[in-house]
This record gives C-alpha cells, sequence and structure tokens, in this order.
C-alpha cells in the first residue's frame, strides 16, 4: 500500500515536472528575439521619467533585496510613455477598487547590470549544461541576454498591485521577483491546479489574469515566465505583437513591419525628465490626507509613536513644515498646537492632534473622532499660598489670569460668581499673581508640580483634558472619507493594545482545568498549544495592565514558573 501511494507520487511529480518544462519551452527564447532588428529611431529618442515614490497613483517601489540600481537612481525610471500607460493601468486597476494601487519593483537597469546578472546566472547554471546554446536559453529564461533585454531599454517594468486599505499585497501566488519557485510562470497556477496543488478558487490565478488583461489593454507584452513582467517597446514586446498579429490573421505578417521602439541604454547615455514626475505628484497631493501636528511640543512624540506603532513610518526632517508617510496616503503638517483647530476647521487640514482645552477654547466646528488618550491635564484654579482666599466665591470683583478665556468665563458664570476680570496671558501664566498683574491664575496642570515652585494653590478643577483626533467634516465625510476611517480604527487598535500586556508561560497540562479556569476569570487566551510529549500546555495570555501582577500572583500559587511578559502592540478584536 504504502510503495503504491509514493509511486503515485513520484508519477505525479514526474507529470508536473514535463508540464513545467512544456511551459518553459513556450517562453519566448533569445534565438527568437534575436531576429528583432529594426529599431524606430525617433521613438529611441524619448526620455526617460522617474515614478514617483509615494502617492496614491502608480507608484514605483525598489524592494531593497532586489534593487540593484542603488548608487545610480534613488527612483525607478522608464520611457515617458510608458509612464503614461502605467498611470492608465493604475486608473483601471482603481475602477475595479479604489483601494488598489499599481506598484512598480523595477523598470530601467543599465546594461552594465543586466550583464554582470546574465554572466553571473550563465556561471551558476553552466554545470548543468552541455549545449552552450542550451544553456543560454536557460540562463536567458532569469536574465535575458543584455543584447535583447527589456529593462535596459526602460520600456520594461515588474508591477504588482497593493491593497492600502488592507495593507499588503494582492496575492498573486508567490512574492514579487521571487525566483526560487517555478509557480512564478505565469502558467504554473494552471498546471499546479490540474495536478491537485492548487485550490480551485484560487484568488492568484485570478489576480494574475486581471493584471495581464489590464496592462495588455495599454499595450504591454507579457512575459510567461514571470507572471510580473511586462514590457513595452523593446524587443519582446515586438516579437509578441508580431506573432499575436500573424495568429490573428492567419498569414505571414513581415518581420519588417514590426519595429521595435526603444534601444538599450547606458545609464550615461539617458536623458532623463521629471515632466510626469511632478505633474503626478501634483495630483496626488490633492488625494493625500492632511494631517495637521503640533511642530515640537508635548504632543508631538507621542503622535508621531501613535502613527508608527499603526505600522506607517513618519518621514519627516526635523525643522520642516510637512512630512511625508511611506506607507499611508499622509501628509503631515507641522504647526503651533494653537493653530490646529482653525486649519482642520478650514480644510486646510484634513485632520489633527490637539489637546481638548485648545479644541474647545478655539470654539472652531471641528468633528471629534477619536479621544488619545495622552497628554491627559486639567485646567485648575489656583491662588497664591499665602492667600486668603478660600473659593471661587472668594474670588468676586477680582482678577484672574489664563490662556483660556472661554473656559474660565463659562466656570465662573456657572458657579454664580459675577463680577471677575479675566486677564489674558499666552504664556508663564503662573508667574501673574508674583508680578501682580493677577489675584488667582486658572492654568494647565499634570502633576502640579509648577503649581508648588510657584508657590500657588489649586482650589478647584475647572475641567479635565486629554488629546483628541480632530477632522474636518467634509474630509471625513467626502472623498478621504475611507483613508481617515481606516486611519481611526488602526488608532483605535493601538490604544486599546497599549492597555493590555501579554502573558507566555507553560504549565503541566493536568493542571489546565484550573488553569484555564483563572484565566477565564480576568483576561483573554491568544494561543494555546500542547507538547503532549513532555505532559506541558502553553499559553499565552491578554491581561489588562491593571490587573496584570494579580494574575501573576494567582497563577504562582499554582506553581506557574517561568513567566514572560510582553507589550501588545495591537489589538483587534
Ligand atoms: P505650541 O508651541 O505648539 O503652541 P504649547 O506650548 O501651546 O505649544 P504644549 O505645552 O506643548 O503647548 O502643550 C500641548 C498640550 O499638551 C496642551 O494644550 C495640553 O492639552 C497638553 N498638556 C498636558 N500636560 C500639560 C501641562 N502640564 N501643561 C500644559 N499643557 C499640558
Ligand atoms: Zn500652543
Amino acid at each position: 500500500m504504502e510503495t503504491n501511494l509514493s509511486e503515485i507520487k513520484n508519477q505525479m511529480n514526474a507529470l508536473l515536472d514535463e508540464a513545467y518544462a512544456k511551459l518553459e519551452r513556450s517562453f519566448v527564447t533569445y534565438s527568437e528575439l534575436t531576429r528583432v532588428v529594426i529599431l524606430n529611431t525617433d521613438a529611441d529618442k524619448e526620455p526617460f521619467t522617474a515614478i514617483p515614490v509615494v502617492g496614491t497613483g502608480v507608484i514605483g517601489r525598489y524592494e531593497s533585496a532586489w534593487n540593484d540600481m542603488e548608487g545610480e537612481s534613488p527612483n525607478i525610471i522608464v520611457r515617458e510613455t510608458v509612464y503614461k500607460k502605467l498611470c492608465n493601468v493604475d486608473k483601471a486597476l482603481k475602477a475595479k477598487n479604489p483601494n488598489w494601487q499599481l506598484v512598480v519593483a523595477y523598470g530601467y537597469r543599465t546594461l552594465n547590470i543586466q550583464q554582470a546578472a546574465f554572466n553571473r546566472k550563465y556561471e551558476e547554471l553552466k554545470p548543468k549544461y552541455e549545449d552552450k546554446t542550451e544553456l543560454r536559453e536557460a540562463a536567458h529564461r532569469y536574465y535575458a541576454v543584455p543584447e535583447v533585454a527589456g529593462h535596459p531599454t526602460g520600456g520594461a517594468v515588474d508591477v504588482t498591485v497593493y491593497d492600502f486599505a488592507e495593507g499588503k499585497y494582492l496575492d498573486f501566488g508567490t512574492e514579487i521577483l521571487d525566483f526560487s519557485t517555478r509557480r512564478i510562470y505565469y502558467g504554473a497556477i494552471a498546471i499546479e491546479r490540474k495536478y491537485g496543488r492548487e485550490a480551485k478558487d484560487s484568488e492568484a490565478g485570478k489576480n494574475r489574469e486581471m493584471l495581464r488583461g489590464l496592462m495588455g489593454a495599454e499595450d504591454f507584452a507579457p512575459y510567461e515566465g514571470e507572471w510580473w513582467h511586462f514590457s513595452y517597446g523593446d524587443k519582446e514586446w515586438a516579437y509578441y505583437r508580431w506573432r499575436t498579429l500573424a495568429r490573428k490573421k492567419k498569414e505571414q505578417v513581415q518581420f519588417d513591419d514590426i519595429e521595435y521602439l526603444y534601444g538599450q541604454k547606458n545609464f550615461a547615455d539617458i536623458t532623463y525628465t521629471e515632466k510626469y514626475k511632478s505633474a503626478a505628484e501634483e495630483k496626488v497631493d490633492a488625494e493625500f490626507v492632511k494631517f495637521a501636528v503640533q511642530k515640537s511640543g508635548r504632543l508631538t512624540d507621542e503622535t508621531i509613536k501613535l502613527l508608527e506603532s499603526s505600522g506607517i513610518d513618519v518621514v519627516a526632517d526635523k525643522g520642516k513644515f510637512f512630512g511625508k508617510c511611506e506607507n499611508y496616503p499622509l501628509e503631515l503638517l507641522f504647526v503651533r498646537d494653537d493653530d490646529i483647530p482653525g486649519l482642520v476647521a478650514s480644510g486646510a487640514a484634513d485632520i489633527g492632534v490637539v489637546g481638548e482645552n485648545v479644541l474647545i477654547e478655539s470654539r472652531c466646528d471641528c468633528l471629534r473622532l477619536l479621544d488619545l488618550g495622552f497628554a491627559k491635564c486639567s485646567l485648575a484654579l489656583a491662588v497664591p499660598t499665602n492667600s486668603g482666599i478660600r473659593t471661587a466665591k472668594d474670588l468676586e470683583g477680582k482678577k484672574v489670569a489664563t490662556s483660556y478665556r472661554v473656559t474660565t468665563e463659562k466656570f465662573f458664570k456657572d458657579m454664580g460668581v459675577k463680577d471677575i476680570k479675566i486677564v489674558e496671558l499666552s504664556g508663564s501664566v503662573e508667574i501673574a499673581p508674583i508680578i501682580g498683574y493677577a489675584d488667582a491664575v486658572a492654568d494647565l496642570v499634570s502633576t502640579g508640580n509648577s503649581l508648588r515652585q510657584n508657590r500657588l494653590k489649586p482650589l478647584h478643577t475647572i475641567q479635565i483634558y486629554q488629546s483628541v483626533l480632530i477632522g474636518n467634516d467634509k474630509a471625513v465625510n467626502g472623498d478621504k472619507k475611507l483613508k481617515i476611517e481606516k486611519l481611526i480604527q488602526r488608532f483605535a487598535s493601538c490604544i486599546k493594545a497599549k492597555k493590555f500586556k501579554s502573558l507566555s508561560f507553560s504549565f503541566p497540562t493536568e493542571d489546565a482545568d484550573k488553569i484555564r479556569g483563572l484565566l477565564a476569570a480576568c483576561g483573554r487566551v491568544t494561543l494555546e498549544s500542547q507538547n503532549p510529549a513532555a505532559g506541558e500546555t502553553l499559553v499565552q495570555f491578554l491581561v489588562e495592565k491593571s490587573k496584570l501582577w494579580d494574575v501573576i500572583d494567582e497563577l504562582k500559587i499554582f506553581n506557574v514558573c517561568g513567566i514572560a511578559v510582553f507589550d501588545v502592540e495591537g489589538y483587534i478584536p
């Protein structure tokens, strides 16, 4: 029985190998491409252009592992026409799903780099092939022979699709540029499915087909050996066009009719414009969520930390007024906190982080989107320690210094205290009584240290505050709704996570019932795994910070030791 099974397995593998070999033979070969010889010299003069690095349109993003253009160009560069076509593909993608984005992982590559990569592959494969022509064709399947290669023309691109709502790439069956597996062949999904290796309803096959369809609609030629590789204007494209034309017309189409448009270039020889880069970025800017952040103060670090723990990398130079984010369509505006409610209300910013005190005082019409829970403080009414004033009522007819006129006036009105004179100071409020400028202060305190240092004693807490995320109605409920909502969700999960700690420990499986009972009472088990050989059970357990030590003490009663405590980055219930 067993030998039978493994025999069947072997047979299946042999069939699979054969199907793959057949597929490989269908790829366009080096010798076929050498037949393409007529260059359209006018088209070849077309300059190159840089693909924007950030934005919500088509972007160029090198993945570090295979950026061998480093030192030559920080951008991915392609022919101008190719860039325009890619923008059209991105539009077509967004018509299917507004959160999808075309990502170009590779464009132009210098001839020198192409030559070196081909040589490496050639040497690596040498032991496997006796026949020189076969060897060259095999190496060509990985790295094209420079003479016919597409990437050095600026016409070939490696592309994939990112879903910025999901925060990941669409499933194409393999990672882009992962040469470790044959599944990167366009036809691999169908083969694997035929031999039972792939689920019938595989997304990957559909996604490959969709990408090929959209690229094809812009006249890009596909390459059967890599699901991500497409080209326009190079020899491969010319050959592909000839072949499809010939098939369509069912007659001999002369090669002479098919010119290729772009010849290979070395880096020093290319002319390179940024024309489309800036045009695209201008358009893209309108789609960014503009996020106002305090430039430098108590809210700054926590806001940046919140973005980073939400998986958004901030790229901002110290002292600059603008910042970008690597992996979210966000533009940061660094301003004084007092200006944030006005900027948001006017639409100059879409959202912002500000203290409730500043928001209330501004009387601006902003939406409160989320309580952020940091920079907690309160507005305290205080008088000199040596003053005879005991209550707010005693301040009738007296002067109170504050930066928060609106809130302070309302407080005295609510308390029924009349005839208060508010004197406004924008800073250093605490010193007003010392210099005889006021009889009392209404100022922000968090620890009370500053009051004590200035010999002030608190009479009353007027209001308690924290930092909040605010937004402008038009942005939050308009075009940028989805992007802002996703951001709020991510923030909320990070804030929630901060309230938890994660514990990990193992215990004898025989105690499982008791321990499970204890855990169920005070938190949530997120992972449990058995090790029957050792008679142990391993759990991961989420507990509120406030209960952490109680739980640990209880576990000790059950002789549990080796408890590891971790911070939680995010929690999505
Ligand atoms: P900017 O230069 O941006 O105008 P600022 O001096 O007005 O800064 P910060 O002192 O950085 O503002 O405080 C920002 C916010 O932090 C306050 O509006 C308040 O919501 C909160 N906060 C927390 N604790 C305190 C505190 N002890 N004193 C003042 N603000 C505090
Ligand atoms: Zn301020």
